[in-house]
């Protein structure tokens, strides 16, 4: 089948698969009440899904892999080269998970590479959009482990979009914000039943429910948590305790140097942009007024309060 209908079928299958896992938050939600237009859901989407994606997607396999791909050619061992598709994808499924495990488990109990984890962990609000919020340099890192070996082992060239898309449906399905009981299979696919807890604010689950897609390797090595209840509806049950960015270029910001945004403030330049999408907003509504928004509504950026933690104690 020729690449370019590979690409249209896998995008109809996302594109369907988003309507589906949205109609599903609505009617059996884990969280109830959580807003479609939850807190950063224009920054998950915005930034993170579309710009960083994008800009990423070609640093990684135009910049990074096809260099590699010049000196590191692995096809002629034809290794894998001669496999059925779905056992190729099959495989680098399996593989790449296991190292995806291993490495989160890593940045968990690693002060420097959790500097580059922190990021996901800091939406309160959890849907199927928040899988995204991942910092640039996590990216970098595990999409170069994952597609490099997809390319240099001279897999067929259908793996790649394949993978994509089984990522990406994955990624939505564990951070979804629905009520799913796995029932046996929870042994081995991984769902919102475990992964939402990692997203939680509790010490107990801070080195468990590593897994992605496949919950196994939670299981085989010990660190699943599922005490058969949710976290709880507060905001403090949620990401990370201590104060966090809100945007996009702060939160990258805050993995190299520790600040406070509120303290940031007194800078003219600095509260010239962090309230630009404040204004910019207020302006949109402006044009398109509606009923429920009068008398006029002012955005306010939502200040985080003045202490910043270090993270000694979620390191423990
Ligand atoms: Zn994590
Ligand atoms: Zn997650």
């Amino acid at each position: 089948m020729p690449q370019e209908n590979v690409l249209t079928i896998t995008s109809i299958i996302l594109a369907c698969w988003v309507t589906f896992i949205i109609g599903w938050e609505r009617i059996s939600p884990y969280r109830k009440g959580l807003a479609f237009f939850r807190e950063g859901f224009w920054i998950d989407l915005v930034w993170y899904t579309l710009i960083q994606s994008y800009f990423l997607k070609i640093l990684i396999f135009d910049y990074i892999i096809m260099p590699l791909q010049r000196h590191f050619d692995l096809s002629h061992l034809q290794l894998i080269t001669h496999w059925p598709i779905a056992l190729q994808v099959l495989f680098f499924v399996i593989t790449h998970d296991l190292y995806i495990y291993l490495f989160h488990r890593f940045q968990h109990s690693n002060k420097v590479f959790w500097r580059i984890h922190e990021a996901h962990h800091s939406g309160k609000e959890v849907d199927f959009l928040a899988g995204s919020r991942s910092h640039i340099m996590e990216i970098i890192i595990n999409q170069t482990i994952e597609f490099a070996p997809i390319i240099l082992l001279g897999a067929n060239p259908v793996v790649v979009p394949i993978k994509a898309l089984i990522d990406a449906m994955f990624g939505m399905f564990i951070h979804a914000n629905v009520k799913v009981n796995m029932g046996k299979l929870k042994y081995l696919i991984n769902s919102p039943q475990l992964h939402l807890w990692h997203h939680a604010n509790y010490q107990e689950v801070f080195h468990a429910n590593f897994a992605t897609k496949l919950a196994v390797w939670d299981y085989l090595f010990g660190t699943v948590y599922d005490p058969g209840h949710a976290p709880g509806n507060k905001p403090e049950n949620w990401g990370l305790y201590y104060d966090y960015p809100k945007d996009y270029f702060l939160q990258h910001a805050f993995s190299i140097k520790r600040f406070d945004e509120k303290s940031l403030l007194k800078y003219p330049w600095f509260k010239w942009y962090y309230t630009l999408r404040f204004r910019i907003m207020d302006q949109l509504i402006k044009l398109f007024p509606t009923k429920s928004q009068e008398p006029e509504i002012h955005f306010q950026p939502t200040l985080p309060s003045n202490k910043v933690h270090e993270e000694d104690n979620i390191l423990q």
